[in-house]
Order: C-alpha cells, then structure tokens, then sequence
C-alpha cells in the first residue's frame, strides 16, 4: 500500500519568520509512530541540527490529541494511535543561506530537510505537499523543480501554488522552493526546459545571464551526452538570491540554490564579462556539472544518505574538486572567457594552493573524510593543518587530464573518464565504489581500464599522499611555461619583498590584527599568535592598512620590533622578516613547436581526438 505521505506548508507569519508545517500519515506504526528531522543537508557536509528551528509541536487523530515525546535532539515520538496522524508544527526560518530556510515580507525559501518531519520507517512512501499562499501577498509566486500534481503543461514549470508531489521523501528534500516575486525567465537546452528565478532587488540584464547560462549548460550537456544530447532531469530551476555580499550555492538533482552578489550580477550594454560575473558563471557552472557529479554520480555511501550522522566519504576530492576543475573549463569550451583568462584563473589557483602549508599534512582523501570537522568547521590554524579537497582536488584534476592527454598522445581525456563514470555508475544508479581493490579505488580503476594509463604512482602520490603534480612538466607538454614571480607586475629577478608570514584583519579600532600566522613565516617564528593585535613597529604606531606596507619598507632578513596586544597583555617580539613563498604563480603560452599548442587547444576546447 502506498498511501503518501501529506504535507501543507503555510508561510504564517512573515514577521516571525515562521512557517506553520503539518505532516499526516494515514497508518502510524501501531506502537507509536516516529518522525525525525535530518541533522545535515546533502551538499554541505556539516552538521547542522535543523530540529533546533522548531518551535511548537502538537499530534492530532481523529479529532483527539495524541501525547508527543521528544527522544533526542532531532526525534519526535507520538503515542500508538488510529490513523489518520496529523502533527502541527512550526519552524523559525530565519537562516538567509542556500542551506536552510528564510522568511520575511519579501520571500520565501525552503530545502526540505529544515522543515519536512520524516515519519519514521517510511522513508520510501510518495509524499504530497500542498504550497499555501500567504494572505497578505496574493502577488506571491513558486519556483521550484518540485512536481505538479496536475501539471497543466508537460515540461513547464509550476508558478502557482498548490499541490506537488514526490516519488519519495528523498526527492521531496532535494527541490529546494522559492516563493515571492521573483524575476523569472526561461531557456530550452537541448531540448529540455530550463527556469531562472531570481530574488531581491537587482537591475541585472537577464537575457544576457539567459543567454549566458544557456551556452554552459548545453556545453555540458553535451559533454556527458554527446550522442543523445539529452539532459538527466525532466527540467531545471537555478534559483538566484540576490544580496549585497552573498557567495554560495548548493547543488540539487533538478535545481540549485544560489546566492550572489547584486554587484556581480550583468548590466544592460555590458559587453566585457566583469570578473565578479564570471564568479557567477563559475558558480553556476560549478552547481550543474553536479546534476552529474555528485547528484547521479555518487559515491557508494552517499547511496542511501544517513540523514541523523555524518556520512563518509574519502572522494569528495573527486565530486567537489573533479567539479571544480571542470566549472571554469566549460565556460571556456562555452565561449564566455578566453582561453588566457581561463590560464590566469588556473594560475591563481596553482599560487593559492601552494602558498599554504596544510597541503603536506593532510591528504586529499583525508580532507575528504574529514570534511565534516574540518573543512566545513575551520579555525585559524586551517592554513597550516588541513588542504582544500575544492582547489587541490581541482589542480588534480587539472593535472590527471593533462597527464592523460601527454601519455595516450591525446587519444583520451580526463572527459573519458567523466563519462564513463557517467555511462556505468550514474546512469544506472550505482554508487562509485569506496573499497579499494588491488590498492586501487574504482575512479582510479576506472581512468585506467579507459585510458590505458598506469596512474598508481599519481593516485598514491597526490590523493592518498600530499605530494603536488609536476606541473611544470605537463604545461610544458601544451607549450605553457609556469614560473613565479613576487608579484604579478614584478619582473622574473625582482628581488621579493619582506613579509610578516600571517593573515592580516582588521579589529573593531582599526588596529591589525592577526587573523592567520602561517607555519615556517616570520610571525610564528618571534612567537606572535593568531588573535594578537599589533600596535607599533620600531616604536611608530601601525594600524590594520598600513601594517603590510611598513613591513615592505624593511628588506628581508631585517630584524623589526614588533609590539602587540595578546588579550589585554603588552607584548614585544623581535621579528626577522622572511621573503613570502612561494610568490605569484604564472602561465606563459608560447606557440612553438606548433604540435605543443594545437595539444593546448585540444584540451581548452575538449577537442579530444577520440571520442
Ligand atoms: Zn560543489
């Protein structure tokens, strides 16, 4: 019997930031049914409780109250009773994030997993939620990729309220819902019907981000599909928040939750992609090559999420870096940047990488397991202790592919990779095996039996290890030299300036303090510590701007006083300055022997010989 699962949500009161949730079953389970609330958002690997958001909780059957116990922090246990059991709650949304839920006068936002009580055991049931309009905004509109109970057009999106459904409570809280007054608009790619909402106030050019955003997902489309063009999902909603500062997005199997910055955003007769747009391609990039990697692509615990505990993973490096590589990759391959814009972007990332110490203490199938304390939950120290399975898992991607390209002479790809992990895991719903096999996990099984390379010594080296991808070796393959510079205007001898070896901020006085101390730099070194508040260098007074500038006036190896608040202690340090490793990194092209960049426009255009 597959009675579904019913749920109204009621935007209650706006001021309040309450929404008035109900959730009924039909037949609870005879010895009292359980619900639960998911501690975590799949996507964002930390735990966040969202159960702590609900404020009121009543049970009701057949008229009569039904005693609620709660039997920890995210379970809710009613007495046995006759079905049908309706439970009444409401939850505090007030949490302006891709993440969680908001409310106020001006809009409304939900993932599933802040406010959808799951009953427990019955985790595959279809569900319904009924959508209610505010009253006192009859103008409100939905945006979601949820299903219409009687959709009124095949493949159109649903903008009214009412009632939509879910094949399992799973789908339920992986469709993210908007409602207010948002700008919509719409594109087909590849056939397949594509939704823009966009919330807050903006005067962005919204045909130019249509256009725009139809070149990246085609591109990929057909990238994962190039025989059928054919996208994965029936259609798709990026849903934009707009705010004065806001940076993120979380991926979602039909949609993706993004917040962006209202500067960022295309203005009418902009011709040039500003580098705060093309932030936001590359985020928006980045959450629809997910629609593959991570959303159907999965690694095998992610199969059936624990949605009460951390799920663990060592392949986030592969699903969260692999994607990284690729978001800005595709903007290229789509035409929106230049293949040296796309070389400065790599450039930054190698430097940003390789300026931080963590990198040799920490693997990235360490950081992926560890995601859920440490890269999601970091301190001032993270520099020092832990790397990005973001940028380094991106540099290995970067790296892969182009090893790939070097050793088969161009016949294959890191894209053969991708799609065969597309064609014999994600098509077909099986999870990317976590075990290794012979020393050798499936992605690494997998990019061998494809491309016919031996990558043990790769995979052991900078996965499982901490070493760094000979990058000189395999740019100079494309006809690209890396060097580094002091500066991204200094001259290849400019001798480096000094520096301090920490992370500078500024405290509510204006005064520096130190945000982050590096290992091995000049600052750790005299004993100064994160948190300390620098007041005066050789006896004259410094304050947050002009701390970096003065230490440049020293030469390196000059020994500086340093005078510092630790709490409200007056300290001195003797600081010898040290020249910062490991600079500015930089990515020259040059067009001879002419085979090295036709090998470089084969992989920014993903011209791969072989398909
Ligand atoms: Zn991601």
């Amino acid at each position: 019997m597959t009675t579904p699962i019913r749920y109204t949500i009621f935007p209650k009161s706006p001021a309040a930031h309450l929404f008035e949730v109900t959730v009924t079953v039909d037949a609870p389970a005879p010895a009292g049914q359980r619900f639960m609330l998911p501690t975590w958002i799949p996507g964002s690997y930390m735990i966040r409780e969202f159960a702590r958001n609900v404020v009121t909780l009543r049970a009701e059957a057949n008229g009569n109250a039904v005693a609620v116990e709660k039997i920890d922090k995210a379970t809710w246990s009613c007495a046995p009773c006759a079905g049908p059991l309706k439970l009444t709650y409401e939850v505090y949304a007030w949490d302006l994030s891709v993440r969680a839920a908001h409310l106020d006068d001006s809009h409304g936002f939900w993932n599933g997993t802040s406010v959808f009580l799951l009953p427990e055991s019955l985790r595959a049931q279809p569900c319904e939620v009924e959508i209610l309009a505010p009253r006192a905004h009859p103008d409100w509109r939905i945006a979601t990729a949820l299903l219409p109970k009687s959709a009124p057009v095949a493949g159109f999106g649903a903008l009214s309220f009412g009632t939509f459904v879910a094949e399992t409570y799973d789908e339920l809280i992986d469709h993210p819902v908007e409602i207010g007054t948002f700008s919509h608009a719409t594109f087909d790619a590849c056939g397949t019907r594509h939704h823009i909402a966009i919330t807050g106030v903006h005067r962005a050019d919204v045909a130019r981000l249509t256009a725009d955003l139809k070149k990246i997902c085609e591109t990929q489309i057909v990238f994962f599909e190039p025989e059928t063009k054919q996208a994965p999902m029936r259609e798709y909603w990026f849903l934009f928040m707009v705010t004065g500062d806001g940076f993120g997005g979380l991926e979602h199997r039909a949609s993706t939750a993004l917040m962006v910055s209202r500067d960022d955003l295309p203005l009418a007769h902009e011709a040039k992609i500003t580098a705060g747009y093309r932030k936001i391609l590359s985020l928006a990039s980045h959450e629809y090559f997910h629609t593959w990697n991570v959303k159907r692509i999965k690694p095998e615990p992610f199969m059936d999420y624990d949605l009460a505990h951390e799920n663990y993973t060592k392949q986030l490096w592969f699903f969260e870096g692999f994607t990284d590589y690729y978001d800005d990759l595709m903007l290229v391959r789509a035409g929106l940047i230049t293949p040296l814009e796309y070389l400065e972007i790599e450039a930054e990332n190698i430097g940003r990488v390789m300026a931080q110490s963590g990198r040799q203490k920490q693997s990235l199938a360490e950081s992926s397991f560890d995601a859920w304390v440490k890269y999601y939950r970091q301190d001032e120290n993270a520099p020092n202790a832990i790397v990005s399975y973001y940028q380094k898992g991106a540099l290995v991607g970067l790296a892969l592919d182009l090893m790939i390209r070097e050793q088969t002479n161009g016949a294959k790809s890191l894209d053969d990779v991708m799609r065969a992990l597309w064609n014999e895991c994600g098509k077909c719903g099986r999870g990317v095996d976590e075990s290794k096999v012979e020393g050798k996990g499936e992605i690494e099984r997998i990019a061998e039996r494809v491309t016919g390379v031996d990558l043990r010594a790769f995979f052991a080296e900078v996965i499982d290890g901490t070493g760094d991808p000979d990058f000189v070796k395999l740019f100079a393959h494309i006809g690209i030299a890396m060097t580094w510079r002091v500066s991204a205007t200094a001259k290849p001898d400019d001798p480096a300036p000094p520096a301090l070896g920490a992370k500078l901020t500024s405290d509510a006085n204006g005064d520096a303090k130190l945000a982050q101390v590096f290992d091995g730099g000049a600052a750790q070194s005299a004993g100064l510590s994160a948190g300390d508040v620098v007041i005066a260098v050789d006896g004259l007074r410094v304050t947050a701007g002009g701390l970096d500038r003065r230490v440049k006036s020293y030469r390196v190896g000059s020994q500086i006083e340093v005078v510092a608040f630790r709490r409200d202690e007056l300290k001195r340090f003797v600081v010898t300055l040290h020249a910062p490793p490991p600079g500015v990194c930089m990515l020259l092209t040059h067009d001879t022997p002419l085979e090295a960049k036709a090998r470089r426009m084969a992989w920014l255009l993903g011209i791969a010989a072989a398909r």
